[in-house]
């Protein structure tokens, strides 16, 4: 008899841990606690998350929001045994929040100990909301019994550097997975989003289920404050969506405008 056993890890590297409202996509407005990976697998041109990026070195600490909404913050000692990030994660439940989400980086490096993790957070009330770039689709598969939301970015292939067919042949197999449980994607849209960018990705949606929801945001480049895609662009690239998809919205991160973290 073969027997099958799956990897443990009780310890994460995170970057940091903070309590706010969610500011993109479907569960904008809602209250989460938010834990930031380290690590990731891509290096997109507009990432807003440097500080969680390979070439940076694992930062020795954790920074942790106490109060929320202060922009305070303590140190935490990388790596996180589940035991410790499931006290701090408790410590912000005296007021009602939605959701835990986790966020990256990649948040899907990790899964081995988000498997392990995940179920001391619903144990504790909340649910699961993952934020992923969608291209590591074996990882999902296994995390997925511990997931209810999940947001999945799509990736251009000239912000990333890949081939576009391995890019959208990816994004197919991680959404049609990520379709079995609440999922909405997202696609970035910069001033060099091209049209053919747009159809293949509602190509993606309709080969699975044109309700699956597309958010259209605007970059807010990482230190700025407006976006910088025109008004005309952007209604033009919704209109084209909505030609082949029926969830289709344009929301820009509107946490930035609230100088929330
Ligand atoms: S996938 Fe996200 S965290 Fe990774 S490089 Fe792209 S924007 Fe940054």
């Amino acid at each position: 008899m073969t027997v099958v056993t799956m990897k443990t890890e009780k310890s994460a590297r995170l970057v940091e841990i903070f309590s706010s409202i969610q500011g993109e996509g479907m569960l904008i407005g809602k209250r989460q606690v938010f834990v930031r990976t380290y690590g990731c697998n891509l290096r997109c041109t507009y990432c807003d998350s440097p500080e969680t990026l390979k070439e940076t070195p694992i930062p020795s600490a954790c920074r942790v929001e106490d109060p929320p909404g202060s922009w305070q913050f303590h140190p935490v000692l990388n790596p996180i045994t589940t035991e410790v990030l499931t006290n701090i994660v408790q410590g912000y439940l005296s007021e009602y929040h939605h959701s835990l989400s986790i966020t990256g980086g990649e948040p899907l490096l990790q899964e081995v100990f988000l498997r392990e993790w995940l179920p001391e957070v619903h144990a504790l009330g909340l649910q699961t909301f993952l934020e992923t770039n969608g291209m590591l689709p074996d990882h999902l598969f296994r995390l997925l019994p511990h997931l209810d939301h999940i947001s999945m970015d799509f990736k251009a292939p000239g912000a990333i550097g890949r081939d576009p067919d391995e890019v959208f042949q990816t994004h197919q197999k991680f959404l049609r997975i990520a379709s079995n449980k609440q999922v909405y994607t997202k696609l970035v849209i910069t001033p060099t989003t091209s049209i053919r960018e747009i159809e293949s990705v509602c190509e993606v949606i309709s080969n699975i289920d044109i309700s699956i929801p597309l958010i259209l945001q605007p970059v807010t480049p990482y230190g700025v404050e407006l976006a910088s895609v025109s008004p005309s662009r952007i209604l033009e690239v919704y209109s084209l969506a909505c030609r082949r998809l029926k969830e289709v919205r344009v929301i820009p991160q509107t946490h930035k405008m609230m100088h929330l973290l």
